[in-house]
């Protein structure tokens, strides 16, 4: 039996976790669970799974987790420091599934201790890339992509050679604005940038994949993750998300990953690699598939796109700066502070400002979390200042 815990748990990534756990339920020794305010669906898992620990980052919920699991024996602890010393904990696998910046922590945690990190966090990459392959490394950890366009490039890369690599196109369904007109996208409101059309998942990542500044994030992760420099990473937009990503070579071969627009099709790969075993993800059916197309995406309606190759260009802390500045407005959008468009202007800034505050190689935490307080507070005073 494997060992493993997951972080995460009561979110979009993480309950697909746990489906496919159930799936194969004896193959699995569950370690930690972990949530923040859904207190009713962390214990619910953690009595689902006969985990050994649940754990709410939030302080203020330990009362109502420890009701909820009395006499069940299952270990309840809550704060920012029990999450991250449940991370500690060694397991044989382990999925970082916290969503945002506060995922980074964990997922070093992870890296530090554990046998394999199983990684949907893409903060955590877009942040403290460096810093995760390094602690990795030290620690002998194998680190698994679970976002779906990095499991499909690590797929195609399969026994390849990374100096053969031409190209990756990451694909990108196009959202729920994908033929809106700008007028149309500047009033759209947080409902609205949440409805996507393909995928199930949280709240902020919808409307990130709204934005692009999802996609945005998964150009620098595939550069982080696989070393890949900017200038070979194409987005194509796909409406129907079935191809997940490709890798193009040096001979002009593409290879590409299909499947259903499940997540567990990702994160089943992450938890049997470098076996495949069936989870009970849907199969395509060819005969119910009329087209699949391609179209290149607008610079113009979609700028997040730009501001990532940027943010790249810079290197070392501008990676955390446009995450934190991405973060910001999008609390600031979802409060109807700021209208969708906004929201690119202002992270465009913030990275363009990075002089200000000093670049320098993010080659520890101390240096990522200044950075992140930085952008956080950089985006709030030009708020301000613009409603002045
Ligand atoms: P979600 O909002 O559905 O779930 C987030 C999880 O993190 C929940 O369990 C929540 O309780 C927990 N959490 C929230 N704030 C926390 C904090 N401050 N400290 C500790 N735990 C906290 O998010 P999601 O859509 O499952 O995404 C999780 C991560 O996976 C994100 O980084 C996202 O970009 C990435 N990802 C998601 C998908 C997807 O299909 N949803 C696909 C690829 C990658
Ligand atoms: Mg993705």
């Amino acid at each position: 039996m494997r060992s493993i815990s997951i972080f995460g748990a009561t979110g979009s990534v993480g309950q697909n976790t746990v489906s496919i756990i159930q799936h194969n339920r004896n193959a699995f020794d569950v370690h930690a669970v972990t949530g923040a305010k859904n207190i009713e669906k962390l214990a619910e898992i953690a009595v689902a799974l006969n985990a050994k620990l649940a754990v709410t980052s939030e302080i203020s919920r330990l009362d109502d987790l420890q009701s909820r699991l009395k006499g069940t024996g299952i270990a309840v602890q809550a704060g920012r420091d029990a999450l991250l010393s449940a991370a500690a904990d060694p397991v044989d696998w382990a999925i970082s599934a916290v969503v945002g910046f506060a995922g980074l922590e964990v997922s070093l945690k992870i890296a530090e201790n554990g046998k394999t990190l199983a990684l949907a966090n893409k903060e955590s990459l877009v942040c403290g890339g460096a810093l995760l392959h390094e602690t990795c490394k030290c620690a002998g950890t194998t680190l698994l992509p679970v976002d779906s366009e990095h499991s499909a490039i690590f797929q195609a890369l399969n026994g390849e050679d990374i100096n053969r690599v031409e190209r990756v196109i990451l694909t990108a369904s196009g959202g729920p604005f994908l033929n809106s007109t700008i007028e149309e996208m500047a009033h759209a409101t947080p409902e609205q940038a949440a409805d996507h059309p393909n995928w199930s998942m949280g709240q902020r990542i919808s409307i990130d994949s709204a934005s692009m500044f999802n996609k945005a994030m998964e150009i620098i992760e595939t550069k982080e993750l696989f070393g890949i420099s900017g200038g070979k990473i194409d987005v194509v937009i796909h409406p129907q998300s079935i191809i997940h990503s490709m890798v193009g070579f040096k001979d002009g071969a593409i290879i590409a990953q299909m499947g259903p627009t499940d997540m567990c099709g990702a994160i089943g790969y992450a938890l049997y690699w470098p076996v495949r075993t069936d989870t009970g993800v849907d199969r395509l059916d060819f005969s119910k598939l009329s087209q699949l197309d391609f179209q290149p995406a607008d610079m113009d309606r979609f700028p997040a796109i730009a501001i990532a190759h940027d943010a790249m260009k810079r290197g070392g802390l501008a990676g955390t700066v446009f995450n934190a500045a991405k973060e910001q407005c999008l609390d600031l959008f979802l409060d109807r502070s700021i209208g969708f468009l906004d929201m690119a202007d202002l992270v465009n800034e913030t990275v363009q400002s990075l002089e200000n505050f000093g670049n320098c190689d993010a080659d520890s935490m101390d240096k990522i979390l200044k950075s992140d307080t930085w952008a956080r507070e950089y985006v709030l005073k030009l708020f301000k200042m613009s409603n002045k």
